[in-house]
């Protein structure tokens, strides 16, 4: 990424405008060989389903399919986005809540469905014409946190006379979870009750083999997490008004002030985190399940068990950054500057939460020869006050001139797609698909990327980006 952004950046921004998402499908399928490695290694037969939702790149949904990794959905969109890659509906799993539209037509082909809730399931019994095969989604399980989605792990055990009685409907493949928090003891609470669950289900006739704990695995931002804890010190001196501010408008990103001290958490994402997606799986396959006392990866094995996933920012780790040029610099009356950027705030922000990780900063032109570094706000381009690209100030090296980039690393997981929209008729960022063949990079259109392998793959159509 490094040699990239340093050696091939400014002559594809040139060539092609900012701003840009790049995407990287080699960084992807390294990812996903990784987490692969690390269910194989273990002889754990799974399935890996990449989360599509992350990202709305169609090289990495083409590269998924070519890696012979499967597909998880959460859209008619997502599901056209799939089939058009090459992927047969029996390698795409569907996710999320579900109208009767979508429902109709996952029905139709074929589709595994992750049920949410008894709606769905009523639904599903009524109108499928064959086995259709499903996982019900499990929720409210004890010491973790409410969730919108799924039916509560204490009624899931009423439904196994339904499912036994509609056997000519509904082929019950197993259970799922999906758990934001990405905390290692969560998860192992929720495999405990699901591998109760499924030996009730056993008891009770049906023959679920299938166990899927998800997705959450975290991404590693930073090699260096104590710059972290030492912005959010920094940060809360500052909050408490020692000093300059560090925040736009009185921002305090969800501590509050009072009594002269910073009281509660902040909302950010987990941008400390130094553990990898594979560490956390092979920690979650090697712990001893309470009551059992073998590892999940024996009882797994032991019973013919399959276990499934739904990685999607593990999978988009570092397979992305977002590329944006400097538009003009403004000086406020009282010294705060603002850097005004052709992006905005949604395209490169996670569920508007604060992005920690700062830009880098690559000249258009040769760099000044007396850099001076400085704090910045970075402003975006649509005429909302609160279209801020960061409320806190940004250390830059120097003060930017127009046409300079500033470069955001690590975007593919949800930061430029999850709520990018276009207001103001500004159309979304280009992406291009990046790959490299030894020392060379190719930038080229992401719907136009081909994997350079071949793969269990035949691509139908090219559906727009
Ligand atoms: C979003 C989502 C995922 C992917 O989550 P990550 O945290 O990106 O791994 C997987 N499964 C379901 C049901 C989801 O909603």
């Amino acid at each position: 990424m490094r040699e990239f952004i340093d050696t091939a950046l400014v002559a594809v921004a040139g060539r092609d405008g900012t701003p840009l998402h790049l995407v990287f499908p080699q960084v992807f399928a390294r990812n996903a060989a990784a987490l692969r490695n690390v269910l194989s290694a273990r002889g754990v037969e799974h399935r890996l389903c990449y989360a599509h939702k992350v990202n709305r790149s169609q090289a990495f949904v083409r590269e998924a399919c070519r890696l012979g990794i499967d597909i998880d959905i959460a859209s008619a969109g997502e599901l056209d986005s799939a089939l058009g890659a090459g992927f047969p509906p029996t390698r795409i799993e569907a996710t999320g809540p579900k109208g009767e539209r979508f429902l109709r037509r996952l029905l139709a082909e074929n589709v595994t469905i992750n049920v949410d809730n008894r709606w769905e399931l009523d639904r599903i019994i009524a109108l499928a014409g064959h086995p259709a095969p499903i996982l019900l989604r499990v929720s409210g399980f004890p010491g973790t946190a409410a969730s919108r989605f799924g039916i509560p792990a204490d009624e899931i055990d009423t439904l196994w006379p339904l499912l036994a009685a509609n056997r000519d409907r509904v082929a019950l493949r197993g259970l799922s979870f999906h758990l934001d928090t990405g905390e290692h003891r969560d998860r192992l609470r929720a495999v405990t009750t699901c591998l109760t669950l499924l030996e009730s289900a056993w008891n009770a006739g049906l023959s679920p083999d299938v166990l899927d704990i998800g997705g959450g695995l975290r991404q590693v931002f930073t090699a260096d997490p104590g710059a972290y804890d030492t912005y959010t010190r920094v940060l809360r001196t500052a909050l408490l008004g020692d000093g300059r501010p560090l925040t736009w408008a009185g921002a305090t990103f969800g501590y509050r002030v009072g009594d002269g001290s910073v009281h509660g958490i902040p909302v950010f994402h987990k941008y400390a985190n130094t553990v990898p997606a594979t560490a956390a799986l092979a920690a979650l396959l090697e712990a001893e399940i309470p009551g059992n006392h073998r590892s999940l990866a024996a009882i797994l094995t032991d019973n013919l068990l399959q276990l499934w996933l739904e990685p999607g920012k593990a999978i988009a780790d570092h397979a992305g950054i977002t590329v944006a040029a400097v538009e003009f610099c403004k000086d406020l009356p009282d010294g705060t500057v603002l850097v005004n950027l052709d992006l905005s705030r949604d395209q490169v922000t996670p569920a508007d939460q604060e992005t920690l990780v700062d830009p880098l900063l690559v000249p258009a032109q040769p760099p000044p020869e007396h850099p001076a570094p400085l704090g910045v706000f970075l402003a975006g381009r649509l005429c909302l006050e609160r279209d801020m690209i960061s409320n806190r100030a940004v250390r830059l090296p120097f003060r930017p001139r127009p046409g300079d980039l500033l470069v955001f690393p690590n975007t593919a997981g949800y930061h430029s797609d999850l709520s990018a929209g276009t207001a103001a008729m500004h159309p979304l960022p280009r992406r291009l698909a990046v790959t490299r063949d030894r020392s060379t990079f190719t930038a080229g259109p992401d719907a136009g990327h081909r994997p350079a392998e071949e793969g269990p793959c035949a691509p139908t159509t090219t559906s727009p980006n």
